[in-house]
Order: structure tokens, then sequence, then C-alpha cells
């Protein structure tokens, strides 16, 4: 049995350790497809389960990685065989089942996509779960009917990895993008990705009045708490946000004012147990609509050894936009 590197989060008495060790597929998990990994990326939930800040991992020893993207190695699951190219993202696998920051995994095959033609490997990782949610934000806006004609559409967080999707993909569709960010030195980099304004997040993140002048008709927010509630205060009349993040805070200091007087609607987005038609139709968006170049402007490669240190970095918000880790 070959063995290959994994990165392992434990828990001892001391507390949660994380380091890279030699396994072998008798450490892996059951499952009916075993993968090599080639690609992995690094998205907030990452940045939780490697520093333990947050106790996203509910098993150990855990194997990070919510995503990857490799080859069927062995499949007893009818949708694939040894050689398809696939991905996968959320259903717990970095949580609670072992995941992508190893060289194999072995999941369920109900959990895997093919990888959607037209993007490599690389690509669909620089997209990630952060990209794919971003793009679930954006279907949800749209079927709620909403449009580029009814006003700007707003993005928190924008400079991470699902704002930074998110503007790309409703600049691509003619929205007027503001784009709220915490790091002006961004403003460029964000006008790049087709943000039309910035905005300081710090205007948008204190306590605020229940309604506000009505400035955007839709956004994607990544930050929640006092920052949701400001969004909310101040969509438009018929508007609403799709709400999929926390990295202010899980909570909603809002009232219902928005929703009862403005007829605003706030659009919950989970991406872990989205059903497979979503995620196809998530996924093939992706394929069709992601502008390269500005994935590309997006995107920073870190080697396997590098994976930990970066998903340190994405809590300390040293990470800009998306990182793909290299570990095939
Ligand atoms: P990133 O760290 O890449 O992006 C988060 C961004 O939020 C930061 O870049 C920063 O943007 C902003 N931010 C950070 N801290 C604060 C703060 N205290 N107040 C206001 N803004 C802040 O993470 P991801 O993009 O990977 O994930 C974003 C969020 O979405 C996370 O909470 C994550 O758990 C959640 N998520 C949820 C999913 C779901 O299924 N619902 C799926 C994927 C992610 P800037 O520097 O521009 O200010």
């Amino acid at each position: 049995m070959s063995a290959f590197r994994a990165v392992v989060v434990d828990k001892t008495e001391a507390g949660q350790t994380v380091g890279m060790r030699e396994v072998d597929e008798a450490f892996l998990m059951e499952g009916d497809v075993t993968v090599r990994v080639t690609h992995s990326t690094v998205n907030y939930k990452d940045g939780l389960a490697v520093t333990g800040k947050s106790p996203v991992v509910r098993r150990f020893p855990m194997i990070p990685g919510i995503d990857f993207a490799g080859v069927v190695e062995r499949s007893e699951h009818p949708r694939f065989k040894a050689g398809d190219a696939v991905i996968l993202d959320g259903f717990g696998v970095g949580e609670t089942h072992l995941g992508g920051y190893a060289g194999m995994a072995r999941v369920k095959g109900d959990w895997l996509l093919h990888r959607p033609d037209g993007l490599s490997a690389a690509e669909c990782m620089a997209i990630g779960t952060a990209g794919y949610t971003a793009m679930l934000a954006v279907i949800a806006l749209e079927r709620h009917g909403l449009s580029p004609e009814r006003g700007p559409a707003i993005v928190t967080g924008a400079a991470g990895g699902v704002g930074s999707v998110a503007v790309s993909l409703l600049a691509k569709a003619g929205w007027h993008v503001v784009a709220s960010t915490g790091r002006p030195s961004e403003a460029d980099w964000l006008k790049g990705l087709g943000a039309a304004e910035i905005v300081d997040r710090a205007e948008l993140s204190a306590p605020g009045r229940p309604l506000g002048k009505e400035r955007w008709a839709a956004g994607v927010d990544s930050v929640g708490s006092h920052t949701l509630a400001n969004l909310l205060a101040q969509t438009k009349y018929g508007g609403a946000i799709a709400a999929c993040g926390l990295a202010q805070g899980m909570d909603l200091p809002a009232t219902v004012a928005p929703f009862i007087l403005r007829g605003v609607s706030l659009l919950g987005i989970d991406s872990v147990f989205r059903p497979l038609p979503d995620r196809e139709e998530a996924w093939s968006r992706l394929a069709r609509d992601l502008d390269r170049a500005k994935l590309a402007a997006i995107t920073t490669t870190v080697p396997f050894d590098g994976v930990i240190d970066a998903a340190r970095g994405i809590l300390e918000g040293r990470i800009r936009g998306r990182v793909v880790v290299e570990i095939g």
C-alpha cells in the first residue's frame, strides 16, 4: 500500500495539533470512490479547521480541506470509473470526513461531480467552495427576479474568496457592483475585477439605523452581523440580499423594518448539503460565465508545503482572493 502525505489535525490533552504526516490508504475512511488528489484550496472554513479557532472539525484525527480536484483511482460507484476527472466541495469533507489536504481521498461517490468541461483541476480549485457559493448566491438573486436594471449590487468581504468571485460574476452579468472592503489598498484590484465603486467596510460594520437611504437592489454578504443588518436597511424596495457567511460575526442585530416596509428579502445560501442538480447548475454556470483572466487575477498558487501557513493566513486577513494548493 503506497504512502502519501497528508495534513493531519489531531487533539491532545494540550489542545489541537496540526502537521504534515506520511499515511497510507488504511488511514482513510470508508467510501466507494478513491481519488488521487491533484489540487485543493484554502477557504475560511479550512482556516478554522487548521487553527482550531472554531470547532468545525468534529472527528479526530482529521485531514482538513473541504474541496479537492483529482482523478479517480478506484470506484464501486455507478457514475464514476478509474481515470475520471472529479471535483468535490462540501458534504462535511474536511470536517467530519477526511478531506482534501492529502495525496489520496476516499469518499462517497454521491458527493463527487465530474470536473466541468472547460475548467482545469487548478481552475476548479481556484473557484472552490468559495466561488461556487458566490455562484449559488448570484443564482438565488436571479431567481428572486433581480437584474441589473433594478439598481446596484453590493458585495461585502469583497477582497476575500466568496467576495472576489461574486464581484467578477456580478460585473460580468452587467451589475453596477459596489465592493465593500477593509483593504483600501485593494481598490484598484477590485476595480480590475469589475467593481464600479468601493466602500470602506467600516461604513457598514457598526450598529446602524433600522432603515437607511435605499442604496442597492441586491447583495452578496459573506460577513454577517451588523454589516448584514446595514445591508438590509439600505436595500431598495423589493430587493434581496443573499447571505452566506459570518466573517464579522454569526449574529444578526437587525429589525424587521426592511422586510415589512420595503418587501426586502434575505436569501440564505448553504453550499455544503446543496442537492446535486443545484451543484451541477452552479458549476456549469461558472464554466460558462466566469472570466478566466479575472479568475487568474484572483488566484495565488501555493505548494502543498505552504497550505498550513495559507490556512492561518486566511483568518489573519493575509489572503487576497483565492488560493490553489498543488497537491499531486
Ligand atoms: P475570506 O477570508 O477569503 O473572505 C472573508 C472576507 O471578509 C475577508 O477577506 C474580509 O474582506 C472580510 N472580513 C473579514 N473579517 C471581517 C470583519 N471582522 N468585518 C467585516 N469584514 C470582514 O473567506 P471566504 O470568502 O472563504 O468565506 C467568507 C465567509 O463565507 C466565511 O464566513 C465562510 O465561512 C462563509 N462561507 C459560507 C459558505 C456557505 O455554504 N454558506 C461557503 C463558503 C464560505 P475585506 O478584506 O475585503 O474586508
